[in-house]
């Protein structure tokens, strides 16, 4: 198969497809990056008979002021639409909390006392990618793990899976990339502050939402190997992945806040409609549709197909 060809999953066959997603986590409005993999999200699931859902990822709940109420009324704005009620990951602590037992069960989980400090300063094992967890504390007695508890005290241990030598490395076929191959460390389930990592907290939501395709940005292709991994342990499906590529500004670097008016609200300051926004997105993707039509999208959607997006990071330069 040519890497980026759909894979035959994607092609409608007997069964009906589960559902696409989009994720955004509520630390900010959503720029034309997010807003552009939020589009292509929706085209897909829409495009191939797919739910479309919207998960609003705020394990984090310190870092909502606001914005996801914002971030939604944005995607409503361009026509991007969800029937289901919104999940949020505010709330699912206790499924969590389910799938960290099945992890325990099988013997794959470990305290951590390691500060982010310890784990810079240790030595790193031959081949292991920078800031990659050497698996310290993977080893310890249980009587040092205890001393080592007291010394960190209130602060409670991170739990990190205990990733086998051989799965240390796992690849997988992009919908957009093409192979990705990621190494996979000893990485956090749920942080010193009883925090649910992200990977574990986005497959075991994916899983139970049925989600069967995820498309997101670029910047989180090398985490999906650990959580194709977390996906098998807890015995939920793989679903197919679409990495989105990024978009920069002029000098390359990823689009941000500080490139000038890069939000709805911003563009519309300064003249630019939505339309407007959404007719330069879909040109972005190779989509010529007239946003002012009333079903742009659903015309978008019947002529999406992931082989027809660029690989490369989509330069923005203005309107
Ligand atoms: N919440 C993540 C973000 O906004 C995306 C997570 C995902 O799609 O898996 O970058």
């Amino acid at each position: 198969m040519v890497a980026n060809e759909p894979a035959s999953h994607e092609v409608l066959g007997a069964h009906k497809p589960g559902a696409g997603r989009y994720a955004p986590s509520p630390s900010g409005d959503l720029h034309l990056g997010n807003l552009r993999t939020a589009l292509v999200a929706f085209l897909a699931a829409r495009g191939t008979c797919r739910d479309f859902l919207l998960r609003i990822d705020d394990i984090d709940r310190a870092r909502d002021k606001g914005f996801a109420e914002r971030q939604l009324a944005d995607l409503r704005r361009l026509g991007i639409v969800w029937e289901l009620p919104v999940m949020k990951q505010s709330e699912r602590d206790h499924a969590y909390y389910v799938a960290l037992q099945t992890l325990c069960e099988q013997d794959r989980v470990y305290e951590c006392v390691c500060s982010r400090k310890d784990i810079l300063t240790a030595p790193t094992a031959p081949h292991a990618p920078p800031g990659a967890y050497p698996g310290i504390c993977r080893t310890l007695s249980t009587a040092a793990l205890q001393r080592a508890k007291a010394k960190i005290a209130p602060r409670l241990p991170a739990l990190r899976l205990k990733v086998a030598a051989s799965e240390r490395q796992l690849c997988f076929t992009d919908l957009i990339k093409g192979r990705v191959c990621a190494p996979i460390d000893d990485f956090v389930l749920r942080r010193g502050d009883g925090v649910y990592a992200y990977n574990l907290a986005t497959v075991v939501d994916d899983a139970a939402a049925g989600v069967d395709q995820v498309v997101r940005g670029d910047d989180l292709a090398s985490s999906t190997p650990r959580q194709i991994l977390l996906a098998r342990l807890l015995n939920a499906p793989a679903p197919s992945y679409a990495h989105v590529p990024l978009v920069v500004n002029a000098r390359g670097v990823r689009l941000a806040k500080r490139d000038g008016a890069v939000t709805l609200a911003q563009l519309r300051e300064q003249g630019v409609g939505t339309a407007e926004v959404l007719q330069m997105l879909l040109l972005s993707l190779g989509m010529a549709a007239d946003p002012l039509a009333t079903d742009a999208l659903k015309a978008a959607a019947c002529d999406f197909a992931f082989h027809k997006l660029s690989r490369d990071p989509f330069v923005f330069k203005g309107f």
